[in-house]
């Protein structure tokens, strides 16, 4: 599969500054934290940001990374095929007091300077898009797959422990 290649690290100050973008494919399987809570890391994260400097001063990075995941739904535990959009909106803040002044369309994107690894904020993005509790949207879908509603309305609920691995995923920076 053709895909344009991204860099591994970008100075997001600069990248702002020079209005660059970044285009370009991740395989899942290289986000470890991601691919671990996916029933199968396949697929590839098909990535378009631009960062650039608002009206207001404010240096950004918005745009989409796109997916598809495979999850294992809450209520069948049959396997669930999602897409998956993440749409991005960060504010770039050297230190917290910053990011408290960022107007609140933006999510901060705390780095006081250096470098941040593409595949890591690519990573967080597409984790705060997974959905809460992973289920087939339509409950037939979960009876194609065998699932029958319990009879004592006795179901341990597996979504807890998905809820507790995703908030043991706080944002890397
Ligand atoms: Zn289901």
């Amino acid at each position: 599969m053709w895909a344009p290649s991204l860099p591994n690290k970008v100075d997001p100050w600069r990248l702002a500054a020079e209005s660059g973008r970044l285009n370009g494919a991740l395989t899942l399987a290289t986000l470890p934290r991601l691919a671990a809570v996916l029933n199968r890391a396949d697929g590839v994260a098909n990535v378009a940001l631009l960062a650039g400097v608002d009206q207001r001063g404010v240096r950004f990075i918005e745009g989409t990374v796109r997916t598809e995941v495979e999850l294992i739904c809450q209520r069948c535990l049959g396997v669930l095929r999602l897409p998956l959009e993440a749409v991005v909106s960060l504010g770039l803040a050297r230190n917290e007091a910053e990011a408290d002044r960022l107007p609140e369309e933006y999510e901060p994107l705390l780095v006081a300077e250096g470098v941040i690894g593409v595949a890591d904020l690519v990573e967080d993005e597409l984790l705060l898009a997974l959905p809460l509790i992973p289920r087939h949207e339509d409950a037939r879908d979960c009876q194609a797959d065998g699932y029958r509603t319990p009879a004592g309305g006795e179901h341990d609920p597996p979504s807890a422990t998905w809820a507790s691995l995703l908030r043991d995923f706080p944002r890397s920076h």
